[in-house]
């Protein structure tokens, strides 16, 4: 069964001290437990204030933007796995195209970072998606491919019951465009089919694919209206408590 999962990135966005307001504000709205997994993955100044606000028996788990593939050592500027497990973090979002973008990350440090969350102990979540060029191209399917057989290279089937892929059309992201489901649908099959081909069918029915770009509370009772749509990876409106509950409690649906 795959459990609906909704991921919270608040990319570079609120202080320590902001994340602790943000917390209390949401626990507030939301004081049961719901259905889906929820992730907030604030930047990694906040991370340890968030640990603290959200509890050591939280629903809520805990995920970093980004992680470095070494353990220690000379990377100035870098945080590695081990330290953020030590922060509580179960999650870390890899290969987001921000990164890919403005940081000139590529498919083979992606991997390496996929790798090394593997080996501590944290699920990644690894990015994918195509420009609107590329798609306007017909190229979508063969990039998130080649994202794919990258990002995943060498892993097995038991790496891959612990990591989740997050569909994020470049295009869509922070536009305001949301993909539509039908199109968010046939990536995500492609990317089934893909994991089915390079592992095996058992490994494709239960990873869990997540779309994101520009999912409000607007939009997202249609994108998981579909069950090859996992949850959401959701940038903008996770900031806001209002509307990340209101996605959260739209994700009620228990999967099969
Ligand atoms: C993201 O940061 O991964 C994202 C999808 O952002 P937004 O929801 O703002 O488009």
């Amino acid at each position: 069964m795959r459990r609906l999962l909704i991921v919270g990135n608040w990319k570079m966005n609120k202080t320590a001290s902001e994340a602790v307001a943000f917390i209390r504000a949401f626990q507030e709205r939301m004081s049961a437990s719901p259905h889906a997994e929820v992730v907030i993955a604030p930047p990694f100044t906040a991370l340890e204030s968030a640990r603290n606000t959200l509890g050591p028996s939280s629903w809520i788990s805990l995920g970093a933007q980004d992680v470095h593939w070494e353990t220690k050592g000379a990377f100035t500027g870098e945080v590695s796995a081990p330290m953020l497990r030590e922060l509580g973090c179960r999650y870390v979002i890899v290969g987001h195209s921000e990164r890919r973008t403005f940081f000139g990350e590529r498919d083979e440090n992606i991997q390496k970072k996929v790798l090394a969350s593997l080996r501590h102990g944290l699920s990644p979540i690894l990015c994918v998606g195509e420009s609107m060029a590329e798609r306007e191209a017909g190229q979508t399917e063969s990039v998130v491919t080649a994202q794919l057989s990258g990002g995943l290279a060498g892993l097995t089937k038991q790496d891959l019951a612990t990591v989740t892929i997050a569909y994020e059309p470049i295009w869509a992201i922070g536009t305001g465009q949301s993909a539509t489901t039908e199109q968010a649908v046939a990536v995500h099959r492609s990317i089934r089919l893909f994991i089915e081909t390079s592992w095996d069918s058992k490994t494709a029915s239960a990873i869990r694919i997540l779309y994101g770009g520009s999912v409000t509370p607007k939009n997202i009772e249609s994108l998981l209206a579909s069950d090859a749509i996992d949850g959401a990876l959701v940038g903008g409106a996770c900031l806001i408590p209002e509307s990340f509950v209101t996605i959260i409690l739209f994700a009620q649906i228990q999967r099969v």
